[in-house]
């Protein structure tokens, strides 16, 4: 079989080359790679394959530590998120948290709608129910089913907050080292995250004429409204 006939053995060959491509780009990448990590970053998100964290980030490996589940709903009973959550902040001593949902997410589309979608899901989504429930007049009279959606989207990551905010070991990291909690939504629209300005601080906002940068490791690339410029680290 050939790689592009199978998406696996194409996906394969694709990291093949991506790893020869980053260890050409910098020789020193995996061995750096391998000796450990120290992200400043857990990620809370969706499981969709079109919000892939570091990708999106425009990161690299070792900068993310992720947990990612269906229409990324943060539930204190819930051992795996709490366990990545205490690993990240206990542990790895990571600066920011994360909380993103998305557009468009299925999961959302699917606490809107009365039919049950079977197996465990159900259950997996009744937080997003319950948040639906709490918030069902407003929800209603958005006509636009991707927009309430979206709405809804916000709204789940509004209560993921605060599931976050009473977490003992998130507030001793708030009081004790000013880890900041981040509430956001990324768009697949545009492909851009917007702070939702709940957590732990203010709205983070890009400026206007903000230069955007994308760094790698041996160049950067800035983009000043729209026009990307290449500058070559030495
Ligand atoms: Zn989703």
């Amino acid at each position: 079989m050939l790689a592009h006939e199978d998406s696996f053995l194409y996906a394969l060959s694709s990291n093949n080359a991506w790893a020869s491509y980053k260890a050409h780009q910098n020789p020193e990448f995996f061995h750096k790679l391998a000796s450990g990590q120290a992200p400043e970053i857990l990620w809370l998100g969706c499981s969709d394959s079109r919000c892939p964290e570091t990708t999106i980030l425009g990161l690299q490996p070792g900068d993310v530590f992720v947990h990612r589940n269906i229409a990324n709903i943060v539930s204190p009973t819930d051992i795996n998120t709490s366990a990545v959550i205490d690993y990240a902040v206990g542990h790895l001593k990571v600066k920011h948290i994360v909380l993103c949902g998305h557009t468009n997410c299925g999961g959302a589309m699917a606490a809107l709608s009365d039919k049950r979608v079977g197996g465990v899901l159900d259950t997996w989504l009744l937080p997003l129910k319950t948040v639906r429930l709490a918030h069902l007049e407003e929800l209603n009279a958005i006509e636009d089913l991707k927009a309430r959606a979206a709405r809804i989207a916000e709204l789940n990551v509004e209560a993921g907050i605060k599931v976050l905010m009473c977490n003992p070991v998130v507030q001793e990291a708030i009081k004790e080292r000013g880890m900041q909690v981040h509430g956001c939504i990324f768009d697949l629209a545009s492909g851009k995250i917007r702070d939702l300005g709940i957590g732990t601080g203010g709205k983070v906002v890009l400026g206007a004429h903000h230069d955007e940068v994308v760094r790698g490791k041996h160049a950067q690339l800035v983009f000043t409204n729209g026009n990307a410029a290449m500058a070559v680290k030495s």
